[in-house]
């Protein structure tokens, strides 16, 4: 088969500048990568080689001029004119594609050309870490010492993963390169070594404590400072406080998801408190003082106003939660509950007969809505 011309090849003009010829061999590249060309596998290598020699000869200026002046027959039968290497393509194929994939996947991933980008270090996971204050920690902010889980070199196998600290021997399935060449298609893959996971070295016997690993988990103490006004819910990041990265990569992040436990006595809206405070009947009939307990752990004295219904409610100004990052302080809301006497003496009974008595005498609109009831039933009843 006669040999096609390269610009044809390549589907450029004679006067194409070097930066057109290179988009164009990319083109062709692209075109017959094994990963479109699945059911034309040995077509698609045969033009790939094709595209290769002709950008071999077009990319290098001394080589081009030569083949403009001699057309193919500059590299037969050593008529070099100037061409270096002898026959293009002829090279090794695996080594070519490479170079080429390498352009592309450069071009891909965005990267920075040959090899960029591939050994990317990894990095650490992030790491979240449940805690739980009470109300008056996350009122008051506090230093917490917390338990992180952290891998940390096997001390029983020296981070050797090798039961009393031996040798790991050489991976017999890729020699210790910790990769293996594999035939694809018609192009070489290389991939991490099953055998050894890219490692190169195997563990005979696999140290008991670490299971060959040759790292161990083990919680390491951390030093967390809560802020005053978290709430259920705030998430505190330390960065670099994560996992540690693998190959040098940097490590993660640690998270502190916080729960604020249920008081006993104050409920929380937002920076908001409410406490509802028992009041006997008397004193809310009556009025008076009374004291209660305050989140900061003070006490308050509450006026009750003579009158004051169930539900009432009284504002204690700044009494509530600080708001998270010092915007602020909430109030404290009492709300009064008057509670029905129980397990009343007979002298209590007959107080309250009388006083019931005493109420009806002075209070004949009640009376007369009592009866205007009454007479709303009976004519029900008939
Ligand atoms: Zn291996
Ligand atoms: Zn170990």
């Amino acid at each position: 088969m006669a040999k096609r011309d390269f610009y044809e090849v390549l589907d450029v003009s004679k006067g194409a500048s070097a930066d057109e010829i290179k988009k164009a061999y990319r083109k062709k590249a692209k075109e017959f990568h094994p990963d479109r060309n699945a059911d034309n596998a040995e077509a698609a290598e045969a033009k790939f080689k094709e595209a290769n020699e002709a950008y071999e000869v077009l990319k290098d200026a001394e080589k081009k001029a030569a083949y403009d002046r001699y057309g193919h027959a500059a590299f037969e039968g050593g008529m070099g004119g100037g061409g270096r290497g002898g026959h293009p393509g002829q090279g090794d194929f695996a080594s070519a594609f490479s170079d080429v994939f390498d352009d592309l996947f450069g071009d891909f991933m965005g990267g920075g050309g040959r090899g960029g980008g591939r050994q990317r270090a990894a990095r650490g996971s992030d790491l979240r870490y449940n805690l739980r204050v009470s109300l008056e920690d996350a009122y008051s902010g506090l230093q917490k010492s917390i338990q992180v889980p952290a891998s940390v070199s096997c001390g029983s196998c020296n981070g050797t993963g090798a039961e009393g600290g031996a040798e790991p021997s050489t991976c017999p399935t890729c020699s210790g390169m910790g990769k293996v060449r594999a035939q694809q298609g018609f192009f070489t893959v290389e991939r991490t070594c099953p055998t050894c996971s890219g490692l190169g070295k195997i563990i005979q016997n696999p140290c008991k404590v670490c299971g060959g690993a040759g790292r161990v988990e083990k919680d390491r103490s951390l030093m967390v400072n809560i802020p005053s006004g978290v709430e259920t819910g705030t998430r505190i990041r330390l960065a670099g406080e994560g996992e540690a990265g693998m190959r040098g990569g940097p490590n993660g992040d640690l998270y502190i998801f916080i729960d604020v436990a249920k008081h006993e006595i104050f409920e929380r809206d937002g920076v908001n408190l409410f406490c509802r405070v028992p009041v006997s009947m008397a004193s809310a009939a009556l009025g008076g003082d009374i004291e209660v307990p305050t989140i900061d752990g003070g006490r308050s004295r509450v006026k009750i106003p003579a009158g004051s219904q169930s539900g009432r409610q009284m504002r204690l100004r700044s009494k509530g939660m600080p708001a998270l990052r010092g915007a602020g302080q909430g109030d404290m809301f009492i709300e009064i509950a008057v509670e029905t006497p129980v397990n009343l003496t007979s002298r209590q009974k007959e107080l309250l007969r009388e006083f019931e008595k005493e109420s009806e005498e002075n209070n004949p609109e009640k009376d007369s809505f009592f009866k205007s009831v009454k007479g709303f039933w009976d004519s029900m009843k008939s």
